[in-house]
């Protein structure tokens, strides 16, 4: 999957990070020790304050061009991850619902694929989803009527 990342990586815009989110500083050092290779973007910590964070980030522009069609090539490259993370969903929404009431909620995911999390909710709910990956978003509209998606940016 790093390497899916990291060719898609290659024909976007990145926009350097160069001071630090929190405290403005320019002072950081690499975070990710065991680094294999080059990649665009890195996780730094600040020399100053700790925090960590990404030194780069893919230019506005260019988010389409990295996202359309990313949630299925996670899927199909590591079933076992996807199996996973199927697992977890059934865990957060029970966790969800530990403060929630039982029907009638409005819920929104924003990155929610293809809606596979909001889906473990059920019918009784008002389920609203927010993605960028148009491939996921249109998989998603026939998987899940009962869910409202939007395709971000355009929000549709
Ligand atoms: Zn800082």
């Amino acid at each position: 999957m790093q390497d899916i990342y990291n060719e898609l990586a290659k024909k976007l815009k990145i926009n350097k990070i160069e001071h630090c989110p929190i405290c403005h500083s320019t002072d950081s050092s690499p975070f990710e020790i065991d680094q294999i290779g080059h990649k665009l973007i890195n996780g730094v910590k600040c020399d100053v304050c700790g925090l960590i964070y990404m030194d780069g980030v893919i230019d506005q522009d260019d988010l389409p061009k990295f996202y359309d069609g990313y949630n299925q090539a996670r899927n199909v490259v590591d079933e076992d991850l996807e199996a996973k993370r199927r697992k977890m969903y059934i865990l957060d929404n029970e966790y969800s619902m530990k403060f929630c009431s039982s029907i009638g909620l409005n819920i929104l995911d924003i990155g929610c694929s293809e809606g596979d999390f909001l889906n473990t909710f059920g019918p009784n709910h008002n389920k609203m989803g927010i993605e960028i990956d148009k491939v996921a978003v249109s998989k998603g509209l026939s998987k899940y009527p009962d869910i409202s998606f939007y395709l971000y940016p355009y929000l549709i």
